[in-house]
């Protein structure tokens, strides 16, 4: 347990930037006695008090998700058990955002490098950027070489982007970061140099506004996790691409879990994680469809994803 220590002191909103004052929503994570804020101007909860950017450094290069989430740490298992979320991924992004095979697309913070894979299979011209030793290795491992990677850090403050690579994105995908960011209008603003006047943005992070927050109060507690330092509604993530400068065209929920899995936690108190049903079985499968269309359309599904435009 990562102990911490919290005052009332030294509060300030990583997304208004008000310090007027905040609600405590929990005493601690799952994983840390952080506290969990929320903002009494903006309501966006976030982790209190936030990490250093040393803290964070320490903690990533354990890279404890992963290894707390899968015992044997196997890649290939790792591969395995995100195949269908990646396939989701390349669903939507050909179908909803319309991703071309003639665009340059970077995928910034792409982890193993499992949805670039995907993507390059399908002839698309992506890059990634990775930070993580950990990732990196098995990067290396998996595409023999490290060409299509890139290694610039925009976490810190003071990093810029390197100048060759100004303006050169038709699209730049971000998947699960934007919510272990602490100064994330600051990290947009730095992306948005990436891409081409009139390119995209796509994010994907997940959704304070499940509906198993509600459901079950063992996934709401679940949820709280030290990684994760700003927990967004649809309408938060919004304002945030709105500060960094960019228009906002399309946001949608991504539901990749099935019913089951829900109703496990909200039965049950606790999800599928070795075998997770991301579809139920046939005789109910059109209660699956209807469940994922709903909480999709409403954007209150586990994880959204956010279509930005470059202004
Ligand atoms: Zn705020």
């Amino acid at each position: 347990m990562n102990k911490v220590n919290a005052t009332s002191n030294g509060f300030k909103c990583l997304l208004c930037g008000e310090e007027g004052g905040y609600d405590t929503i929990k005493l601690k994570t799952r994983n840390s006695d952080h506290h969990i804020v929320r903002c009494k101007v903006c309501g966006l909860q976030q982790l209190f008090p936030l990490p250093t950017v040393d803290e964070d450094k320490e903690h990533y290069d354990s890279n404890p998700h992963d290894r707390q989430t899968t015992p044997e740490f196997g890649i290939e298992e790792l591969y395995k058990k995100f195949e269908y979320p990646n396939q989701y991924r390349v669903d939507y992004l050909e179908k909803d955002i319309g991703i071309q095979k003639d665009w340059k697309i970077l995928d910034y913070g792409c982890g193993y490098g499992f949805l670039m894979e995907m993507l390059l299979k399908r002839g698309y011209d992506v890059k990634g950027c990775e930070i993580s030793e950990d990732r990196l290795n098995v990067i290396r491992n998996r595409q023999g070489n490290l060409d299509r990677i890139y290694t610039f850090n925009l976490l810190e403050t003071g990093t810029e982007i390197p100048k060759e690579l100004e303006g050169r994105f038709d699209c730049v995908l971000s998947f699960h970061l934007i919510e272990h960011i602490t100064s994330p209008v600051l990290f947009l603003k730095k992306l948005k140099g990436l891409i081409k006047p009139g390119g995209y943005l796509l994010m994907e992070m997940p959704n304070i506004s499940n509906i198993l927050m509600e459901l079950s109060p063992e996934f709401n507690n679940y949820n709280y996790i030290r990684d994760h330092v700003a927990y967004y509604t649809p309408e938060l993530m919004k304002s945030l691409c709105e500060k960094a400068g960019f228009t906002v065209i399309l946001q949608k929920g991504v539901q990749i879990y099935g019913i089951m899995n829900n109703m496990n936690w909200a039965i049950n108190g606790k999800p599928q994680l070795t075998a997770p049903s991301y579809v139920a079985p046939k005789c109910i499968r059109w209660l699956e469809d209807y469940f994922k269309k709903k909480v999709n359309d409403d954007i209150t599904s586990e994880f959204m994803y956010i279509l930005a435009e470059k202004r």
